[in-house]
């Protein structure tokens, strides 16, 4: 049952009626929520946003267009046992993600529109795009000898080669791919870049053009919202949304009280949201990377957009009904945005005549009400940080510590939902 409200009428009739208290209804909450309920727990998710699904969040906008209100998500994975849990509450629409580097044209570099664009990662195709079919061929062909074809070999490995020409594949990738996205996305500087990192940048052997090989991949077919109600429709779960799970809760050295009731939480929570924020940020703020993102309509026939400026239209990748050749592409080496992703090329949705995008612009996080961590920084400073809030937290024995801001960790949407499974199984 779902309460757009949060108010629990009596905090002694709360503490009788759930099993379990869950806070965040994003993959971490509401895949918990579900397994423990089908265990026979009664599960009480509490939502301090007015909706469900986390960042997975999605919903139309007011031309009618489904967007992911908290940039896009692109759902694959290798785990059977996760796709097979996730697809009892939707049917997936076949999506492979494609997504290609847009860079100014050496060729043209002074007209502004005329860009080159080939897939990342960097491959056999992208190859002939930059260096031209022929010569392109030939340093396909010279790495295909050396590595083997269809293998991933890192930039680094590329560099350790004598020969200088495919030494110099791994600066241009270096240079045209790499640096200047990761100089945007998280603020850095190239001297500032984690060697490791750089070293770890792929060139696949391959013409292969998916951005991922797992084996199972796609879209919900009705999208994550939906999919989202449909799992934590269960007659064992209540959804309180607009609730901070804080306002009913105050800490005390060992445990975990129950505001009003003078008495600690007799259950189990399993807390969602940022660890820092739950102490009261006593040691200070964790470090993340939030985004803007900049969500714009356009008109597919003549792309122009109420106070937009007129296009211009010799742009080699307006096409068809769509405002981009690819769901998501890079700009690489220019721009203030990382990337724009076009959501009907995502989703399927067919809506003639209108498309929308989203750019995203990448920038610290201070913490205002109005933004989201998005991005753990991890860096031993940091980690540091968090493991004194973790020393906290493991002192109160009710608290279960899940998902990508409780545990300041990047997991993707299968690797969340795989520990949520798990943490459930345990609790039960
Ligand atoms: C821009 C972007 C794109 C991504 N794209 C992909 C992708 O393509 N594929 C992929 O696999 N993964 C992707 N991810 C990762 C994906 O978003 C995460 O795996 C997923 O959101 C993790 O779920 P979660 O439940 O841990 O966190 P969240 O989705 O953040 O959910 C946490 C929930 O807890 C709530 N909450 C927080 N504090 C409290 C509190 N005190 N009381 C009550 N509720 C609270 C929040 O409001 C939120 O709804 C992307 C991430 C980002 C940032």
């Amino acid at each position: 049952m779902f309460r757009p409200l949060g108010r629990l009428e009596r905090m002694d009739s709360a503490v009788n009626k759930y099993d379990i208290w869950i806070a965040g209804a994003g993959y971490a909450g509401a895949v918990s929520a579900r397994a423990l309920a089908e265990k026979g727990k009664k599960v009480l998710v509490l939502e301090r946003r007015d909706h469900i699904g986390g960042n997975a969040y999605d919903c139309l906008d007011e031309h009618g267009v489904l967007i992911h209100k908290y940039g896009p998500h692109i759902f694959h994975t290798n785990d059977k046992k996760v796709f097979d849990f996730l697809s009892r509450f939707t049917q997936w629409r076949d999506y492979q993600h494609q997504v290609v580097a847009n860079i100014p044209d050496p060729a043209h570099p002074d007209r502004r529109g005329w860009r080159l664009q080939y897939p990342v990662p960097f491959n056999l195709t992208s190859m002939e795009e930059a260096f031209g079919k022929e010569e392109g061929k030939k340093l396909g062909d010279k790495l295909i000898a050396a590595y083997g074809a269809e293998k991933k070999v890192t930039i680094l490995e590329l560099r350790q080669n004598p020969d200088p020409e495919i030494a110099a594949i791994a600066d241009y990738v270096y240079e045209h791919v790499f640096v200047h996205y990761t100089m945007k996305q998280w603020g850095q500087t190239p001297e500032e870049i984690d060697p490791n990192t750089t070293a770890r940048v792929p060139v696949f052997l391959s013409r292969d053009d998916r951005y991922f090989q797992d084996k199972y991949q796609g879209m919900p077919l009705e999208g994550y919202t939906k999919m989202f109600q449909r799992m934590l429709d269960h007659p064992n779960i209540e959804v309180l949304l607009n609730t901070d799970v804080r306002q009913y809760l105050s800490l005390e050295e060992y445990d975990i009280f129950l505001r009003g009731a003078g008495m600690p939480l007799p259950v189990p929570l399993i807390y969602t949201g940022p660890l820092d924020e739950f102490f009261g940020l006593c040691y200070g703020r964790l470090p993340y990377r939030t985004l803007d993102f900049k969500f714009e309509t356009w008109q597919a026939r003549n792309y122009s957009a109420p106070g937009m400026p007129y296009p211009d239209m010799e742009h080699p990748l307006r096409c068809g009904d769509f405002f981009q050749t690819h769901a998501t592409v890079n700009y690489t080496m220019d721009e203030d945005y990382t990337r724009i992703t076009e959501f009907k090329r995502l989703t399927g949705q067919e809506l003639p005549g209108v498309t929308t995008i989203v750019k995203e612009y990448s920038r610290p996080y201070i913490g205002t009400p109005r933004e989201t961590p998005y991005y753990a920084i991890i860096n031993p400073e940091n980690n540091a940080l968090y493991a004194k809030y973790k020393a906290e937290a493991d002192k109160k024995q009710q608290l279960h510590l899940l998902g990508r801001l409780a545990e300041y960790k990047y997991y993707n949407m299968d690797a969340i939902a795989a520990r949520a499974l798990e943490l459930a199984e345990e609790l039960a």
